[in-house]
Order: structure tokens, then sequence, then C-alpha cells
């Protein structure tokens, strides 16, 4: 498995375009298509994974879904951030309208997308709609967890406690390397104390 990040114009956020043989699943959607295209030359999309639908993580799902003829994966609870302008933080006050390419998980499952194995770990409190999303030993935290930090929880549809329970739920989760939704990538022990730093401050 490759992973491919790039950097978005959109509040520097991380989209990730993953490769295994021939296939690929793309995590979040802020960077224009032409740069995600220049990772899937001769090779088959077949997914489209968001971690949440705050604007610079979902901005152009819609362009992918339709250049690549491919589902767009989401929480059930992403369609109320991203039809809600306060919500969804476009740069133009814009919102989402069309659902049309989306399928929604619940709470915790399993998906097999291509021969991507892709467990969804709800992870509520930056957003009501936050998934992480693992796939072998990686885990893709959105604005869940950060190198040095968590995501902001003063956002409209943020939560403290949810994020306490959420750093808890995660805690308890076994993982080689994290790739965030902003800045760099961190491995299992810094990220254990980070969660560890951030339950305490939260709990207070
Ligand atoms: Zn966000």
């Amino acid at each position: 498995m490759k992973i491919n990040r790039i950097i978005t114009n959109i509040y520097d956020s991380n989209t990730f375009v993953i490769e295994k043989d021939d296939e690929v699943l793309i995590v979040d959607a802020g960077a224009e298509l032409e740069k995600v295209k220049s990772f899937t030359l001769n090779k088959k999309v077949v997914g489209i994974l968001l971690t949440h639908g705050h604007y610079d993580h979902s901005a152009y799902c819609n362009e992918y879904a339709e250049e690549f003829s491919c589902p767009i994966f989401a929480h059930e609870k992403a369609s109320d951030t991203m039809k809600n302008k306060n919500a969804f933080y476009g740069d133009n006050g814009q919102k989402m309208e069309d659902f049309s390419r989306f399928q929604f998980t619940q709470q915790d499952c399993f998906l097999q997308i291509g021969g991507f194995n892709v467990q969804c770990i709800t992870a509520e409190g930056h957003s009501p709609c936050c998934v992480c999303y693992k796939i072998d030993n990686i885990l893709f935290a959105g604005d869940v967890l950060f190198e040095n930090g968590i995501g902001r929880t003063d956002l409209v549809g943020s939560n403290k406690k949810s994020m306490l329970s959420t750093l808890i739920k995660l805690d308890a989760i076994n993982f080689d390397i994290v790739y965030s939704g902003h800045g760099e990538q961190s491995t299992f022990l810094p990220q254990k104390k980070n969660i560890a730093i951030f339950k305490r401050f939260l709990a207070r």
C-alpha cells in the first residue's frame, strides 16, 4: 500500500491518495481534481472516504465521484453538516446540495471497498460526523488527532464531552501510524502521549 499526501489550498488540509495493486482509495477531498488525477493514472478509483463534512475535507468530493464513477462514503450525519452553511465552513458561505453519490455509514462498521478492508470508527467531537478510518494498521484520523494536538471543539457542531469519549475510544485502538487531516503523520507512542494529554485536558 502506498500513501500519497496532497496538501491542499484550503486551510492546508490533507487529501490522501492510497494505492494498492491497481486500485486507489481517496481519503478526503480538499485537493483540486487535477492534483488527485496525477496520482490515479491507469488505476481504478474504488471510492472516496470523507473523515467529516467540513469544506476543507469535502469540497471536491462530487467532482471526484463523477470523474471516477465511484461512491463517496461518509458518516450518516455528514449531510446535516454539509447542508448547513454555518457548520460546513465553506469559504464563500456555500453549502453542499447533492448527496446522490453518497453512501452513508452508521456507527462503527467495516467496509470492503474493492481490495481495501476499511474499519470505520465514529469519532464525534470536532464535528458530529467525524469518522476515523483504519486500513491495515494505519489510522486516517481527519481532524480528530493531529501530530501534536486534537481537532478544535469550539466550532458549530463541536462537543467537548463527545471528543473526550472519542479519545478514550481511540486510546484503546492499535495502530502504527496516524495520518491526520492537517499537518504531518505521527507514530503510535507519540500519538498515545498526545491522546493522554488531551484526555486529561478535556476531563478538567
Ligand atoms: Zn474539520
